[in-house]
């Protein structure tokens, strides 16, 4: 049993004030491994008058000096990459490809963000004008619990690399990985206060961080709900706000698109992209093989290096996807395959089966709404024209796929669609490009230049 005692304030791992504790699951077994003590506003509060007191002098070191802390960062994260996996296997349970990847990232963006320093010019003449880029001040970062330190990570290194200090609010479901990744940043030996972070409940911790007027940046990933909540608490004190929020993208599989391509990247990218739209004329034969495909798709615990998809963080979680399974068929879509209930075989863990709707309506609530599961949907379209209206059809804009043999064709395509990410034949990740969503996927961006001069401020000398 991991027993979580601390939060980290003012460069220390100290007793929290806040008492109220919190059960930790392996999600993969529903059994309880360990607990954590959570901070209160009392924490959050001097969390964010540590960051407050670092700000002078870190906001006015050189970029050198930062370059050389972001590749300390680096080199402390990548370090423990071991327990960074271990930690998300035991706490997170995501299978073993999405934790490589995301141990790997946690230490690669610190370089990322060193690189974009490298050529980052803060001042410039603009007509009778010296421009300078002022760090934002103290910034806040609240995390959800899927991919815990990529977040922290990701958001740290932008506001080092910017010279604002930083509170981080992750989720308390994450409190192993968390551990884990404060134990890395602490030994790259940044000045005290510098970075902040406070385990704690989104509507105590994240409320009060959200209300403190010493605050004057936050970034956020997490539900649109929730990101709306926090926009609108951020304005009374004018706040500037990243928020990376939900997403219903598209995976657009056009009439040429090469099935061996398309089939795969549609099923891995299943959360990212939720709604598959296929030509009507090749629907059968498309749906044949997702249908198919789609066994390849081994369900388990993580240790197993086969396992391709993993269960459900919380049983809030599973539950809320039940519910969207049970919708789905009342809504009068078909079920392609999966459906509601355990997978055959794995009686403990918060497995779902993984599921593919057919039939679907564009306007059904299971084609809008965020599922955050192994959900897709199929809708089909008569023409090009039509995929791109039922693409956009859609509150979010965060991500969108593109799949056909033509790559100019592809590209056209992507042109019109209002999505901030759009990957044409499942095209590897592109660490430097901006990062973010079109319409209620939020606004601002993270990664390579956009994400650093989303901590800054331009301030304009006139003589
Ligand atoms: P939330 O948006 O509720 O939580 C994200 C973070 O915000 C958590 O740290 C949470 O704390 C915190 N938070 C909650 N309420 C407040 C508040 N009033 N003020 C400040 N911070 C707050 O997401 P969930 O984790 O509950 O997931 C729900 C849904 O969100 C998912 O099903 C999915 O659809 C979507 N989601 C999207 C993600 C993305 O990457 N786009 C990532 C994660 C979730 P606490 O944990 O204590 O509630």
């Amino acid at each position: 049993m991991r027993i979580i005692d601390r939060v980290y304030i003012d460069g220390s791992f100290v007793e929290p004030h806040g008492e109220q504790w919190a059960p930790l699951f392996n999600p993969a077994t529903e059994e309880q491994i360990g607990k954590v003590r959570l901070a209160d506003e009392e924490d959050a509060n001097r969390a964010v008058a540590a960051a407050r007191r670092a700000f002078p002098a870190f906001s006015n070191t050189s970029k050198e000096e930062r370059i050389t802390m972001l590749k300390r960062l680096h080199a402390a994260v990548s370090e423990r990459a071991g327990d960074l996996v271990e930690a998300m296997r035991v706490e997170y349970a995501a299978p073993p490809s999405f934790i490589d990847f995301a141990a790997r990232r946690a230490g690669n963006v610190f370089l990322d963000m060193a690189e974009i320093l490298e050529s980052y010019d803060f001042r410039r003449r603009i007509g009778r004008a010296d421009v300078e880029m002022r760090p934002s001040g103290v910034a806040v970062a609240i995390t959800p619990w899927n991919s815990n330190y990529s977040f922290i990570c990701g958001k740290l290194s932008a506001a080092i690399a910017s010279g604002s200090t930083m509170v981080i609010k992750p989720s308390e479901m994450s409190a192993i990985q968390t551990q884990v990744i404060t134990e890395c940043l602490h030994e790259a030996d940044l000045s005290k206060g510098v970075f902040n972070i406070v385990t704690g409940y989104g509507n105590v911790v994240g409320a009060a961080l959200t209300a403190n007027r010493d605050v004057s940046k936050i970034t956020f990933t997490g539900s649109t709900v929730t990101g709306r909540a926090i926009a609108q608490m951020a304005a009374t004190t004018m706040k500037r706000v990243t928020m990376e929020l939900g997403g219903k993208s598209p995976s657009i599989i056009l009439d040429d698109a090469d099935l061996q391509v398309a089939v795969p990247q549609v099923l891995a990218a299943c959360i990212a992209g939720s709604r598959i739209l296929v030509p009507a004329y090749r629907r059968d034969e498309i749906e044949a093989r997702l249908k198919e495909e789609v066994k390849v798709f081994t369900l388990g615990d993580p240790g197993d290096s086969e396992v391709r998809i993993g269960p459900m963080v919380s049983q809030k979680q599973w539950d809320r996807v039940q519910g969207y399974l049970r919708l789905g068929q009342e809504e009068g879509a078909t079920l392609l395959i999966g459906g509601e209930g355990r997978p055959e075989g794995l009686e403990r863990g918060w497995f779902v089966r993984p599921t593919i709707f057919s039939g679907v309506r564009n306007d059904m609530r299971i084609a809008r709404e965020e599922i955050f599961g192994p959900v897709l949907c199929v809708l089909s379209y008569r023409d090009e024209e039509e995929a791109i209206a039922i693409a956009n059809d859609t509150d979010y804009g965060l991500q969108a796929n593109v799949f056909s043999s033509d790559l100019e064709r592809a590209k056209r395509a992507a042109d019109r669609i209002e999505a901030g990410r759009v990957i044409i034949n499942g095209a590897p990740h592109e660490p430097l490009a901006p990062f973010g969503g079109f319409k209620q996927s939020g606004f601002g961006r993270e990664f390579g230049v956009f994400g650093l001069e989303a901590f800054l401020e331009p301030r304009a000398v006139i003589s």
